[in-house]
């Protein structure tokens, strides 16, 4: 047999078919019917049948009554009467504020619905934030400050139709595999089509780019500052667009105007001819388009990260058209998802803003509650610096491992061992977090459970269950209602059971539509009928639409008040922390081909491991001779905050003075902690989301005993 789901791992979404004989999962291969890979997938999506293996999986509940006990398997039943019981009492004693939900862009969209309406609309907290801040929220508010909604208004379909292709803070041949096959289709089908590659490294995606600018890292905006200053220069922008449909552009010119090449090339450590000629491509090409992640996202100033690329496009009038306009990838598989349901802290349903009296009255009376609270809750950093304070004395973590992927992790573990009662709702009992949970739940997960999902073009996919789950594990959005239905009389408000009385994801499913209601997302002609007969749609999808819409503000209006978009004029900033006589080394962090986050997942397939088999660090081969390395070397690693042990591996990717090590590395035997024990938890004003992308260390060889 083969059911239709999507890969869960990054922001492509592909389509999968699932093979199984209705109780194990023996295969899978590409949906060819799917139009985000029309049945291609990459290593890690094509080895999914491995990870699918009940012995690896968290099967029953336990529980432990006091910390330092071992946890007890106990029934559901007892497991989420104690939670609702403790919860409660927190709340009571110290109030809504005090419990907190970190949660999941691995979640599908009606897991990510309830959690959010139970601490929304039930609790009475906004304390519900998720590990998609540390992965998109800078494009988020990017994308807000200048398009006016957090709507990336592109489609893959457009990498075939481009001219000029810009790919800044992203490898996408490792991070997107996909996405990138079908830029590299593109290439070959039009040799003349420009592709640009900004990144400190030269990853394999920069090395197949017609440009690389190698910047130094943190320097992003210099760099598209000064090719606006060229674009302005030499005529290349659309001066009809501009007067038209933007505001902000004559505060935005002056900025740039001392902003040269030469300028921005002593800041960026590239050559300044390099940065005209990267302009005049841009400019001169008849259809240029953006592509980023999280090199820009996750750094102290991504949200102007963001809103500097995407100025580009405005100020050549390329958005709108086919082949054009700013488009962010999301790193993880239904982070969209969870934007859309507003599943972030600062966020409310259907893109509404927390921080909107309207848009709060109105997600209260579709809740039916008597109003959404005011004040925004705390972000992923933030709640976890919370914690530490013991000011948060309850948390909910659900399909995600904040031990591991965190930055500066020795306080984020000192803050999970503070909090009087963790809940951690996972597939996989293994996770770096697992040790600190009170209450361990066991979490349907691919291939067990029906949803929807969301990937980086706006296409909604129903995905559908092929297995049961194994021992006692239930799908996330079941477990979610359940604990609601017996929290609310412990906290006065019986409308719990009103509110969480779902028959199934589909009448979740049905309720976020409606939410979405004349919403520039409205997906209210969506239902999983409507996916399962037209297959996979792009928002907006409202009544009576027939297809979704592939490219977003082809009439040059945006949703702004006025309508016009804005440039912002950004805060060129460079990195939190500066390389130094103790510290020399910059430090950049990234993703590896073949593994995906933290692990738990792919870690469980030994093929996935024939590309880089372990953690190492890569440094450039003067570095290495400079402290006497060879390759192969064990070697310390200390940074302001932590340090690990690794390998040490000579790369030319690299320049002199920097390093990189992959996200993806956990505790393991020569370690308590991964990567994470060296970054540092400074974030973006406007986004909240930590620099994850770089830290100063040093490195030396390691005399272990
Ligand atoms: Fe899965 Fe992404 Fe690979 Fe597609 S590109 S198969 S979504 S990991």
């Amino acid at each position: 047999m083969e059911t239709k789901a999507t890969c869960p791992y990054c922001g492509v979404g592909c389509g999968v078919l699932i093979e199984h004989d209705g109780a194990r999962i023996t295969g899978v291969r590409g949906d060819p019917e799917h139009p985000a890979n029309f049945g291609r997938l990459c290593t890690k999506g094509s080895t999914l049948h491995f990870t699918a293996r009940p012995e690896t999986r968290l099967l029953h509940p336990e529980l432990r009554a006091t910390k330092g006990e071992a946890r007890r398997r106990v029934g559901w039943d007892e497991a989420l009467d104690t939670a609702a019981q403790r919860f409660a009492e927190v709340i009571k004693e110290h109030g809504s504020d005090a419990v907190a939900f970190y949660i999941s862009g691995q979640l599908l969209t009606e897991d990510y619905y309830v959690f959010n309406k139970l601490m929304k609309g039930l609790i009475g907290s906004n304390n519900v934030d998720t590990n998609s801040r540390l992965c998109m929220s800078s494009a988020v508010a990017a994308y807000k400050q200048t398009l006016g909604a957090d709507a990336p208004p592109c489609s893959y379909e457009d990498f075939a139709e481009t001219d000029c292709l810009l790919v800044a803070g992203g490898n996408p041949s490792y991070a997107h595999p996909i996405a990138f096959r079908r830029i590299e289709d593109a290439k070959a089908a039009r040799p003349d089509m420009k592709l640009i590659v900004v990144d400190p490294r030269r990853t394999d995606t920069a090395a197949t780019a017609d440009l690389h600018l190698p910047i130094l890292p943190g320097t992003d905006i210099w760099l598209f500052n000064a090719m606006l200053n060229v674009l302005l220069w030499e005529g290349l922008v659309d001066t009809a667009f501009i007067r038209e449909h933007t505001e902000g552009f004559d505060a935005l010119r002056e900025h740039v105007r001392e902003i040269t090449p030469a300028v921005a090339a002593e800041v960026c450590g590239v050559k300044a001819d390099d940065i005209r000629t990267a302009a005049r491509w841009w400019g001169e090409a008849p259809r240029a388009m953006s592509l980023w992640c999280q090199g820009l996202n996750q750094s102290t100033h991504g949200t102007h990260n963001g809103a500097a690329l995407i100025a580009l496009s405005l100020a050549t009038g390329k958005i709108g058209k086919p082949g054009c306009g700013p488009f962010s990838m999301t790193g993880q598989p239904n982070a969209m998802g969870g934007r859309e349901v507003g599943g972030l802290a600062n966020l409310l349903s259907a893109h509404r803003d927390l921080s909107n009296p309207e848009h709060r009255a109105e997600v209260a009376r579709l809740w039916g509650v008597p109003d959404v609270p005011e004040k925004p809750g705390l972000t992923a950093v933030e709640l976890f610096d919370a914690m530490h304070e013991g000011r948060i004395k309850a948390l909910w973590i659900a399909c995600t491992n904040p031990a591991q992927s965190l930055p500066e992790l020795e306080r984020v573990r000192e803050a999970l061992a503070r909090c009087d009662f963790v809940v951690l709702q996972e597939a996989y009992g293994n996770t770096e977090t697992a040790p600190f949970a009170d209450l361990l739940l066991p979490a349907a997960t691919w291939g067990e459970k029906e949803g929807t999902v969301t990937n980086s073009e706006r296409r909604i996919t129903h995905v559908n269950r092929a297995i049961p789950a194994p021992g006692e594990a239930r799908a996330d959005w079941d477990i979610v209602c359940d604990f609601a239905r017996r929290l609310g009389p412990l906290i006065g408000k019986p409308e719990a059971a009103r509110m969480f009385g779902y028959a199934g994801p589909e009448a979740i499913f049905a309720e976020h539509a409606q939410t979405t209601r004349g919403r520039d997302l409205d997906i209210t002609g969506l239902s999983y009928a409507v996916l399962d007969g037209k297959g996979p749609q792009q928002w907006p999808f409202p009544e009576g639409a027939s297809e979704g819409r592939a490219r977003l503000y082809a009439d040059g209006r945006f949703p702004t008040a006025d309508g016009k978009a804005r440039f912002v004029v950004p805060t060129a900033k460079l990195t939190a922390e500066r390389a130094d006589a103790r510290y020399p080394l910059r430090l950049t962090t990234g993703r590896l081909r073949d593994q995906w986050h933290g692990m738990s997942r792919t870690g469980k397939v030994a093929r996935l491991y024939n590309h880089v088999d372990e953690a190492r660090i890569e440094l450039n081969a003067d570095d290495m001779h400079l402290r006497g390395l060879e390759d192969g070397d064990l070697v310390r690693v200390k940074s302001r905050r932590g340090e690990i042990v690794l390998r040490a591996a000579a790369s030319n990717e690299i320049r002199s003075g920097q390093a990189f090590v992959a996200m993806h590395w956990g505790a393991n035997a020569l370690n308590s902690a991964g990567i994470n024990a060296l970054t540092l938890r400074e974030f973006d004003p406007y986004s909240k989301q930590p620099e994850l992308k770089h830290a100063t260390v040093q490195v030396e060889k390691a005399n272990l005993p």
